[in-house]
């Protein structure tokens, strides 16, 4: 039987531990650290059969949807790593004024020490992973907390780090909210944490005791703009597919969508012959779609569908299904879907006949973690991206822009702070130490008491050297 809670007493000592074996220095080594990130690919691969298989059993993903989001990108993420670590890890030069010299500095990338990386249920393997690369990447030691809800992947998970890596190193700790909390209240030397922002403002809280800093991956209502310039049958089937990648169950996913009042019939129409086209007359028998985590979130969604259904809107409690559902909503200050994030594959559609108005109803709201603008126009283009604010924007495409090593992931606000990725995860990861080296030849004139040099003329001479 896996383990899926931890020994709270446990928790201490773990920490010590790793602490302990970052402060014996092995991990400043390159050949180190390079050598955890290709164990930990080589086990993810040999273990993608196991993985696919208990991601379809906690959440019905499909193969090809679990392989391209869960293990893909990270295998992605620790090549790209593999291929630039050295690099990442020089000295960075910073320039020393005329007056200093002869000196140098430098900002010197260490590591942090000891990295909590608790993550979401929804990708389980990547949330988890990916940032762990970008932990050993900058020589930390972590400890993987995951989500209670995945036990099948958790087990299959679990199981590869506790066999790839000795305690000191990766540790994997199961368990839910004892678990979380425990290690909140230990001196970690880093959190990264991907989830709800409710939780968010919990593990700020806790790592303010010990002054720890934090990387926040939260989620909200990403919005979509559709203008009325724009090849509409490609457009929506990038969205329809967007939101029903695992069920809708994606921080990134199109939450919402804005539509010209020009294009809505169209847009809706074409809308639902993809639906058709994707998963068949029936989504609940497609092996194509997912199912919502557990009973508690199918109800919540089962009260967000509510008004101008167009299609969709059933729910079966018991296959934990809700079909992908479109809504037209005439209020959206009033209707359900559109009080929180929905992280279902539910559509509310609301029209819009001035980009004006799309731009200001966005604005109103917390900062999502995206934002998608579909159109041909430039002007468009341009006016939302520099008008509005968002971890992320995607233009003509969404969720994809998540994929790219070298593009920094992160919120905004309400959505999160800081962001991973390639050298942005090692960088997040690293303590930048700034370095100043002298010798013992020359001072400036001036600089040491009896202050005898006046300031009228050291102001000048400083500038002039500066
Ligand atoms: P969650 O916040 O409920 O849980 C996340 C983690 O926090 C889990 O490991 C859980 O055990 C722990 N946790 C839950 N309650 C806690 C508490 N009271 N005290 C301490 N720890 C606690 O989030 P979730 O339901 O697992 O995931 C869904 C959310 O995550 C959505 O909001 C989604 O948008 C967001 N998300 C964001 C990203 C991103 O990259 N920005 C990625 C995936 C998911």
């Amino acid at each position: 039987m896996p383990q899926t809670s931890t020994d709270l007493t446990h928790i201490p000592a773990l920490v010590a531990r790793q602490k302990q074996w970052i402060a014996q220095g092995h991990s400043r080594d390159v050949d180190v650290r390079r050598q955890q990130i290709r164990r930990l690919l080589s086990a993810v691969e040999a273990a993608e059969g196991d993985l696919l298989e208990a991601m379809q059993q906690d959440l019905a993903k499909p193969a090809t949807e679990a392989w391209l989001t869960d293990i893909g990108t990270v295998l992605e993420e620790g090549e790209h790593v593999l291929k630039n670590l050295r690099q990442w890890m020089r000295p960075r030069k910073a320039a020393t004024p005329w007056m200093h010299s002869p000196s140098s500095a430098y900002q010197l990338p260490e590591p942090y020490g000891v990295v909590a990386v608790i993550g979401p249920w929804n990708y389980p393997v990547s949330m988890l992973l990916v940032p762990t690369i970008g932990a050993l990447a900058a020589g930390n030691a972590v400890i993987i907390k995951p989500s209670e809800f995945v036990p099948y992947t958790n087990a299959v998970l679990g199981r590869l780090i506790t066999d790839t890596f000795p305690v000191e190193e990766v540790a994997w700790l199961p368990g839910a909210i004892p678990e979380t909390t425990a290690l909140l209240s230990e001196p970690l030397d880093y959190i990264f944490f991907t989830g709800s922002p409710a939780v968010g403002r919990i593990v700020m809280q806790a790592a303010a005791r010990h002054l720890t800093p934090v990387t926040l991956e939260l989620g909200g209502k990403s919005p979509v703009i559709l203008d009325e310039h724009v090849d509409l049958e490609v457009a929506t089937r990038r969205i329809v597919w967007g939101k029903c990648l695992n069920a809708g169950q994606t921080c990134v996913a199109p939450d919402y969508l804005l539509v010209h009042r020009k294009v809505k019939a169209e847009a809706l129409a074409w809308m639902q012959r993809h639906l058709r086209d994707f998963f068949g007359p029936d989504p609940q028998q497609s092996p194509d779609f997912g199912r919502i985590i557990h009973d508690r979130h199918v109800a919540r969604l089962a009260g967000l569908i509510e008004g101008q259904i167009v299609t969709g809107g059933q729910v079966d409690v018991a296959d934990r299904y809700v079909a992908p559902t479109l809504i037209e909503v005439d209020n959206p200050e009033t209707h359900p879907a559109m009080q929180e994030e929905i992280f279902g594959p539910i559509l509310p559609i609301i029209p819009y006949d001035r980009l004006e108005e799309a731009i200001r109803f966005i604005n109103a709201r917390p900062k999502p973690l995206a934002l998608y603008v579909f159109t041909t126009r430039s002007r468009v283009r341009q006016a939302v991206i520099e008008r509005t604010s968002s971890g992320s924007v995607c233009v003509n495409d969404l969720v994809v822009q998540v994929g790219l090593s070298d593009l920094p992931f992160g919120g905004v606000g309400e959505s999160g702070m800081g962001s991973y990725h390639g050298q942005r995860s090692f960088d997040t990861f690293s303590h930048l130490k700034s370095v100043m080296r002298r010798n013992f030849l020359a001072d400036a004139p001036g600089r040491f008491a009896p202050y005898r040099v006046p300031l009228a003329l050291l102001k000048p001479l400083i500038r002039w050297l500066g």
